[in-house]
């Protein structure tokens, strides 16, 4: 059994891995993990300690996928939702679709008994709204939030204030691979933003018979890309894992106009090994690792492209 997370999934890492070695159903031990990354306010990019769209309300993206059966279950830009990793297995489980967006997966949430919640911090309410009115007249001020907001997109939007969505993987050759998501997604993105990690094939896929992938960082990026799809499929083709993280990288690499920036890329492989790799994003990039010869789960250094 391998399992990795990134650096910013450090909440519930303990559970999932205790979870894991309790031998639990794989994608519960990961959704249960995530819960609590979704409720810790020091993780300022996923849940509770998550920044606003630019009208101040959250939205936040998740998804699971089950590598062996290939189901997927996605939720993106739902308001007043802490767990929405959650809510994307409920998709995945109870529902005959694999996405829900805005208010209807939040109907969805309200009929499996999730409560309506203000996700937001007060105080991240207060950094939000000093952010913005720097940039509005005292008329635009007076007027908000009906104004045009495409023009101050570029000045306020900080895709890097969100450091990393949370993803979650696991391997086991008896219990197959899984992936899992979920993010608040860029901080004061355009209202009804998704981000990669609600949309598969980009953000994460995951096939047992090859091996799973999660990316973090420039979503609008690896959904040009298909990254998460590419690596398994390069896989399936017969590629060592290096090999097929290396084609995606080339990918990214190839985008030369449009919003750019940095990813990284979580992947695991059947055979159970794994890469985590830093394509452009500044600074340290760590991660999580734990397979059941380890007695505690480790944080590593990820490799630069
Ligand atoms: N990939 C996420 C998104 O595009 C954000 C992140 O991981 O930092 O929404």
């Amino acid at each position: 059994m391998l399992f990795i997370a990134n650096a910013e999934g450090w909440p519930g890492v303990p559970t999932t891995v205790r979870m894991l070695r309790e031998g639990a159903d794989s994608l519960t031990a990961l959704v249960a993990g995530i819960g609590e990354v979704e409720a810790e306010v020091r993780v300022r990019s996923v849940g509770r300690g998550g920044w606003p769209n630019m009208l101040g309300e959250m939205e936040c993206d998740a998804a699971v996928m089950d590598g062996t059966t290939r189901e997927v279950g996605a939720v993106g830009a739902v308001p007043h939702t802490l767990h929405v990793a959650r809510l994307a297995h409920e998709v995945m489980k109870r529902l005959p679709h694999v996405m829900l967006t805005g208010e209807g997966a939040r109907r969805f949430a309200s009929e499996i008994g999730l409560p309506v919640e203000d996700v937001l911090l007060p105080d991240s309410r207060r950094v939000w709204w000093e952010r913005l009115e720097r940039e509005l007249s005292p008329e635009e001020r007076g007027r908000f939030p009906d104004i045009p907001l495409a023009p101050l997109l570029r000045a306020i939007t900080d895709p890097e204030r969100v450091r990393d969505t949370t993803v979650y993987l696991s391997a086991d050759p008896a219990r197959g691979i899984h992936a899992a998501t979920s993010t608040s997604g860029w901080a004061w993105k355009y209202p009804g933003r998704l981000g990669d990690s609600p949309i598969p094939g980009a953000g994460y896929y995951a096939d047992s018979r090859h091996g799973a992938t999660a990316c973090t960082h420039t979503g609008e990026m690896t959904m040009r890309c298909s990254t998460a799809r590419s690596i398994v499929l390069a896989l399936k083709l017969g590629h060592p894992l290096d090999d097929a993280v290396a084609m995606a990288v080339e990918d990214l690499a190839g985008l030369k106009d449009g919003f750019l920036g940095g990813v990284v890329i979580h992947a695991v492989d059947a055979r159970g090994d794994h890469r985590v790799v830093n394509f452009r994003c500044p600074g340290e990039i760590r991660y999580w690792l734990w397979d059941d010869t380890m007695a505690e789960p480790e944080l590593r250094a990820a490799q630069t492209a």
